[in-house]
């Protein structure tokens, strides 16, 4: 197969701006998750990037769903309705079974449950919504079996929990769980995610650690749990000072706890969701240079959908204006660092010269890069810029302006391109 910059050369000949989605990136990374975590079962992540192609490379392999929505639960039983007669774990279409897909979301409505009942395994993600759960099962005549997700008394580096909108306070929860009095509703399983984007394996390995912990605390009162959802907490190197998080690595620090853990409970599903470490990297956003100008001895490349097509480097020149510190917290997926990307050019000879990248929308704010030193391009010229795979396409104003779309473009392991 041809190299990926002549492939996007050849498709920039139709396209000014698209998503390039490498599926052979995808399914390097499944392979190394599955080689070095065999005792886990991952689900992908669905809001960080719901492209059908994407979905149907990474169900293929085997993964679950992590669904943060009703709309995401129907991707991941592929209609547009969560389909068959409501029996847990019947495959509808060509998507996944019920018993593969995990709605974990806050204020899901009375609506929600009713709609995704049977399709997915819900994670309630407060009390009140146990008794939600419950009411809709008790009107029904149903039973069924779901899982909380916890606010841990832990946080993801410390010993010590925080207030968060997420989950139910570990004390809460195990209190809640002692005197459990719903009749149509079991909790079987629980639902533990605290952050993104880590690159120190020792850190998310004591993380892990933590969380097996919990669910042994979970075990002593309610029984063998169904599964423990470890959450995400795999990251994707953005700055060039970053270095890769070494799954290897996470693989030795992690195995004892996961090991002991499963000898334990054989009858526990150990669940890892990601979005980023499966599609961050694959994706390529491709754009081309509109018009140049020099103004007040500031050269301008003025690029074709950028805030509106592929946000992320405007947030981060936005967080990088008002920001006093470079790394606020509680930012992600909006932010994640002011160079989580890399601008890649099929002009490598070309001599460099420093520009401000711009967008061609009518604000200020569409601005991509500044006083950064690049090969020189003329109009026409292709910018493409990297770990456009996860919260990209998804995040992106795509309406502002009513500019014509980006394409979103698939090459599969054969070297087809798919979508335009
Ligand atoms: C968004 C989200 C994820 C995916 O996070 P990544 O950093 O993309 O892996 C996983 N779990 C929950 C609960 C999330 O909200």
């Amino acid at each position: 197969m041809a190299g990926i910059k002549e492939i996007i050369s050849s498709c920039a000949d139709r396209m000014d701006s698209f998503y390039l989605y490498d599926e052979r990136r995808i399914l390097e990374r499944i392979q190394c998750l599955k080689n070095n975590f065999p005792q886990v079962d991952f689900l992908y992540s669905i809001k960080c990037n719901p492209n059908a192609s994407i979905l149907r490379s990474v169900f293929s392999q085997g993964l679950g769903a992590d669904a943060a929505s009703v709309g995401e639960v129907e991707l991941a039983c592929g209609s547009d309705r969560p389909a068959g007669n409501g029996e847990s774990g019947e495959a509808s279409g060509a998507g996944l079974p019920g018993n593969r897909i995990y709605f974990s979301a806050p204020g899901k409505s009375t609506k929600d449950i009713e709609r995704v009942l049977g399709h997915c395994t819900l994670i309630a993600d407060s009390i009140d919504e146990i008794r939600r759960i419950q009411d809709v099962c008790g009107r029904l005549g149903k039973s069924v079996c779901i899982g909380i997700r916890i606010n841990p008394d832990f946080s993801f580096s410390g010993d010590r929990g925080a207030a968060s909108k997420f989950g139910i306070d570990e004390e809460e929860a195990f209190a809640f769980l002692r005197n459990a009095s719903c009749r149509n509703v079991k909790v079987t399983g629980i639902h533990v995610h605290l952050k993104s984007q880590e690159l120190n394996a020792g850190v998310l390995a004591a993380y892990y650690d933590k969380v097996l912990c919990l669910a042994e605390k979970f075990a002593s009162v309610c029984g063998e749990p169904d599964f423990v959802n470890m959450g995400s907490g795999m990251g994707i190197p953005g700055a060039a000072s970053d270095s890769a998080l070494d799954l290897l690595q996470l693989q030795k620090l992690s195995q004892s706890s996961l090991n002991r853990f499963r000898e334990r409970h054989p009858g526990t599903k150990i669940i890892i969701e990601t979005g980023r470490y499966v599609v961050g990297e694959c994706g390529y956003y491709v754009t081309k240079v509109m018009d140049r100008k020099v103004s007040h001895e500031k050269t301008y490349l003025i690029l074709k959908n950028t805030l509106n097509g592929f946000i992320r480097p405007s947030l981060a020149r936005l967080v990088e204006k008002y920001s006093p510190e470079l790394n606020p917290g509680g930012t992600e997926p909006l932010f994640t660092s002011v160079d989580a990307f890399r601008f890649l050019t099929l002009k490598e000879d070309a001599a460099a010269e420093k520009v401000t990248l711009v967008g061609n929308l009518c604000t200020a704010a569409d601005i991509v890069a500044e006083d950064i030193v690049l090969p020189h391009f003329e109009c026409g010229d292709v910018v493409i810029m990297t770990n456009a795979g996860s919260y990209a396409a998804v995040l992106s104003p795509m309406q502002f302006s009513s500019q014509e779309r980006p394409g979103e473009l698939f090459l599969s392991e054969s070297g087809q391109i798919i979508g335009g």
